[in-house]
């Protein structure tokens, strides 16, 4: 044998690669080795430590995003919400949000009309529908200025985010992919019909090579860079980085529903029951620029969500 078969031999060789272990990394890991691909996946940090642990954590299907008559993304968005409550409801649980009306902004028969699309494009068929709320008699209404006096009430779903990553990864890692933590990808190249790979643990410092019939980069905000460092692309921008940062604050409201408010920005911001003692508020949707180290939230955008 010559020495470049033995290493050919030596180097693994995967069906499918995935760089970042967010929950698209997890997921699409998860899915291919379940149709029998060999699968390795690659997170330079840990799964789920990127954007996947950081949402807001609903599964739902974009309420706001009928105002931009984007049907077919909320229809499938919502098929898939009471797949996954069925598929973990350990970690996924139903959540009544309450959207007051608010004179001024959008009228209500205009809310009531997308709640009616929204409980019916997609499938529903155990999560309670919409229903109208007195505000002046009902508990939601308590916490509210008296200058909301009706709103309506629809389900979605909440999730714990990054344990749906984990279980993601763990599920993919039972069926045999090779699930990576702590490694980057560090280069990738084409070479005889197959990408081959340069990846670093970065604990240990270990470096290793491995070939790849495809490379999915599911590297969330960081696409862009793998792109240029990665595959040694030049000058990409494929993608505008928005930060939609939220504050937790202590529990403001007794009962266990949530609220969505209009903003009269055209926005609306989320108040979320939080892990007991705590309401989730956001979020906010600011201009990120290209510095890709820990998002932090600025002081205008505290303010934002606090007025
Ligand atoms: C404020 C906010 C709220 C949101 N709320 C919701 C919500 O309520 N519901 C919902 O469904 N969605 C929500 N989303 C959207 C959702 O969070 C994202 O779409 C999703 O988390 C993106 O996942 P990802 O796997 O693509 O990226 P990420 O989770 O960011 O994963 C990318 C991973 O790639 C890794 N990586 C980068 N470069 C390399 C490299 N060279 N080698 C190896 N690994 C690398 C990173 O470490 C990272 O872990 C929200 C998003 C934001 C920003």
């Amino acid at each position: 044998m010559n020495k470049q078969s033995q290493h050919a031999r030596l180097t693994p060789h995967y069906d499918v690669l995935v760089i970042g272990g967010g929950i698209n990394g997890c997921g699409i890991a998860r899915d291919a080795v379940g149709r029998g691909y060999s699968v390795c996946l690659c997170e330079a940090g840990d799964f789920g430590g990127g954007t996947s642990s950081a949402s807001t954590k609903l599964v739902h299907g974009g309420l706001r995003y009928l105002e931009h008559y984007e049907f077919m993304l909320v229809r499938k968005a919502l098929m898939e919400r009471e797949v996954l409550w069925k598929n973990a409801p350990h970690i996924i649980w139903p959540m009544r949000f309450v959207l007051p009306h608010h004179s001024g902004l959008r009228p209500a028969w205009l809310l009531r009309l997308g709640l009616f699309l929204y409980d019916h494009i997609g499938g529903r068929k155990l999560l309670p529908a919409t229903s109208s709320v007195n505000l002046q008699r009902d508990e939601v209404g308590k916490p509210l200025k008296p200058l909301f006096k009706k709103a309506f009430e629809y389900s979605d779903c909440w999730v714990e985010d990054s344990r749906l990553v984990v279980l993601n990864a763990l599920d993919a890692a039972q069926r045999g992919a090779d699930m990576r933590t702590h490694t980057t990808v560090a280069r990738a190249q084409r070479t005889d019909g197959q990408w081959r790979v340069e990846m670093e643990d970065t604990l240990s410092g270990y470096r290793q090579t491995v070939t790849a019939g495809v490379i999915v980069n599911a590297a969330g905000p960081w696409v862009d860079g793998v792109l240029r460092e990665v595959f040694g692309q030049n000058d990409v921008r494929n993608v505008r980085l928005v930060r939609g940062s939220h504050i937790v604050i202590r529990r403001k409201f007794a009962h266990d529903k949530a609220y969505i408010f209009q903003n009269d920005d055209n926005r609306i911001i989320f108040a979320i029951p939080y892990e007991g003692d705590y309401t989730l508020i956001g979020t906010t949707d600011a201009e990120h620029g290209r510095d890709m180290g820990k998002p932090e939230i600025s002081t205008e955008e505290i303010e934002y969500l606090c007025t």
